[in-house]
C-alpha cells in the first residue's frame, strides 16, 4: 500500500484524553479512532493486525474441532432471567425499544448458544461439541481507562463445548490449554505469556487464566520461573499452594493482563435451559460445559504494552500490518524511481509492504514514522543507498542495518517466491 494513499495520518501529539501506553500510541500511528471512553473504530493499519490475531485463533479453534458461528448481539431477557443474569449481571447493558421491550446488548453467549444446540442435540451420540464465535462484546466496564485492554465494546472470541462425561470435559480443558499457549506463542508474546490458576479460592471451583506480564497489567500474578507455574494474587491461599506444590517464598509478584482464559461450567448454564441428553440406557443427564475466551482487543493492545519502545510499536511479524516499510527518501527522481521499481518486486512477489512515497516528507519525519508504526523491517532508498547499488535494510528491533540487493531482499521476504 502506498502511504501518500492511505487516508490516515500519524501524528506527534499524545491524545490528551489517553493515559494508556497501548491507546496512545495506536491513536497517534492512526490503528485506531477514539469514539468514546473504552470504544474504538478500527482503521486500515489496526484492522489489518486484528484480521491477523483473528486468523491465528480460528486456525487453532479450527484444529481443535470448533464449528464457527456467529451469534445475535441482541440477545431475549427471557434467556437472561432464565438463568438469574438479568438482574445478577452489573456490567449488562440493557436496551429497549419503541415497544418497551428490552433487550440485553450480549456480554457474553451462554444464553444464546445454549438455546441453539439444544435444538439440534438430545443424544449423547450429538456430543462432544465445540461451538465459537468471533465477534462484538459489551459491557458496562466501570473502568474504561486502559485502552484496548478494557473496552466497553470489544472483540471476543468464545467458545463453548458441551460433554457427556466429566472425563470428556477434562480431556478438552487440557487439550486447550495448549492451544491456547499455541495461538499466544504464534501472536508474539509467548514468552511473557503464562497459565495461572484462578479461583474463588478453593481448589474445587477453579478456572485458568493466560497473563501476560506487563507493566499496565491489572492484575497481579505470581510466577515460579523454574517450572513456569503462576497464579493469581486473589487465590493465593496455603490450600491452593500446597495442590499445586508452589513455596511462597520462591514466587515472583508481576503485573499482568489476562489475554485469554477458561472455564468449568459444569451444568450452570445447562441446567437452567434443560440442555440433557438420553445415554444407551435411556436414562436422562445435564450437559457439562466448558468456556473459553480471548479477547481480541486487549491482545493487540498487549502487544504493543509489552513490546513497543520509547519509539513506538514493534510487531511481531505473525501479526504485523505489513512485513515491511519501504521508505524512498528526497524528491531525487531515480530514487523514486528505484524505489517505485523495488515496491513493485515486493508486491508481485506476494510481500505486504508499506510504501512511504509521500513527497514533501522530511526524511528525519519518515524514519520517526517507521518507528511509531512498527513494521518488523524498514528499507530506505536514498541516494546515499544508490550509490552503494542496494537498498539499506533494518530490523525495527536492532539500530544499525545493511546494504542488501532487491535479489537479496526478495530472498529474505519471500523465500519460496
Ligand atoms: P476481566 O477480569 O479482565 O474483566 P473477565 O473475567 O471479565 O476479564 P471474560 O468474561 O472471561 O473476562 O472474557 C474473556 C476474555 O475477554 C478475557 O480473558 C479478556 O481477554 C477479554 N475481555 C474481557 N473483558 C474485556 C474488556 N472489557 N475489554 C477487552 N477485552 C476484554
Ligand atoms: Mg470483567
Amino acid at each position: 500500500m502506498r502511504q501518500s494513499k492511505l487516508f490516515t495520518r500519524t501524528r506527534k501529539e499524545s491524545p490528551a484524553d489517553e493515559v494508556s501506553k497501548n491507546a496512545e500510541l495506536l491513536i497517534r500511528g492512526g490503528f485506531v479512532h477514539k469514539e468514546m471512553a473504552g470504544v474504538y473504530s478500527y482503521l486500515p493499519l489496526g484492522l489489518r493486525v486484528l484480521r491477523k490475531i483473528e486468523n491465528i485463533i480460528r486456525e487453532e479453534m479450527d484444529k481443535i474441532g470448533g464449528q464457527e458461528v456467529l451469534m445475535s448481539s441482541f440477545q431475549p431477557k427471557d434467556n437472561w432471567e432464565k438463568t438469574g443474569r438479568w438482574s445478577a449481571m452489573d456490567d449488562l447493558y440493557k436496551v429497549s425499544d419503541s415497544s418497551s421491550r428490552e433487550i440485553a446488548l450480549g456480554p457474553t453467549h451462554e444464553e444464546i448458544v445454549v438455546p441453539i444446540l439444544k435444538n439440534y442435540a438430545s443424544s449423547h451420540k450429538d456430543f462432544p461439541v465445540a461451538i465459537y464465535q468471533i465477534q462484538n462484546k459489551f459491557r458496562m466496564e466501570l473502568r474504561a481507562k486502559s485502552g484496548m485492554l478494557r473496552g466497553r465494546e470489544f472483540i471476543m472470541k468464545d467458545m463453548y463445548s458441551f460433554h457427556t462425561s466429566k472425563e470428556d470435559f477434562e480431556n478438552f480443558y487440557e487439550k486447550m490449554k495448549g492451544v491456547y499457549k499455541t495461538i499466544f506463542k504464534r501472536v508474539g508474546i509467548g514468552h511473557i505469556t503464562y497459565l495461572c490458576f484462578a479461583s474463588g479460592g478453593t481448589f474445587s471451583e477453579y478456572s485458568h487464566e493466560f497473563q501476560t506480564v506487563t507493566s499496565a497489567g491489572e492484575d497481579t500474578i505470581y510466577v515460579d520461573e523454574a517450572s513456569g507455574s503462576a497464579l493469581n494474587k486473589e487465590v493465593l491461599n496455603d490450600e491452593v499452594l500446597n495442590q499445586l506444590n508452589l513455596t511462597k517464598e520462591k514466587l515472583a509478584e508481576h503485573k499482568a493482563i489476562e489475554v485469554g482464559n477458561i472455564f468449568d461450567l459444569k451444568t450452570k448454564y445447562s441446567a437452567p435451559f434443560d440442555l440433557s441428553y438420553t445415554d444407551e440406557k435411556g436414562e436422562k443427564s445435564t450437559v457439562l460445559m466448558g468456556c473459553y475466551g480471548i479477547g481480541l482487543g486487549r491482545l493487540l493492545g498487549t502487544v504493543v504494552e509489552a513490546l513497543a519502545d520509547d519509539k513506538g510499536i514493534i510487531w511481531p511479524e505473525s501479526i504485523a500490518p505489513f512485513a515491511i516499510h519501504l521508505l524512498a527518501l528526497g524528491d531525487d527522481e531515480v530514487v523514486l524511481g528505484e524505489a517505485n521499481k523495488i515496491y513493485e518486486n515486493l508486491l508481485k512477489a506476494g510481500v505486504e509492504v508499506l510504501f512511504d512515497d509521500r513527497e514533501e516528507v522530511s526524511a528525519g519525519e519518515k524514519f520517526s514514522d517507521a518507528d511509531l508504526l512498527g513494521m518488523p523491517w524498514r528499507a530506505v532508498v536514498s541516494a546515499r543507498s544508490l550509490k552503494d547499488n542496494g537498498i539499506e535494510l533494518k530490523k525495527r528491533t536492532e539500530e544499525k542495518g545493511k546494504i542488501v540487493s532487491l535479489d537479496e531482499l526478495l530472498k529474505l521476504l519471500a523465500p519460496n517466491h
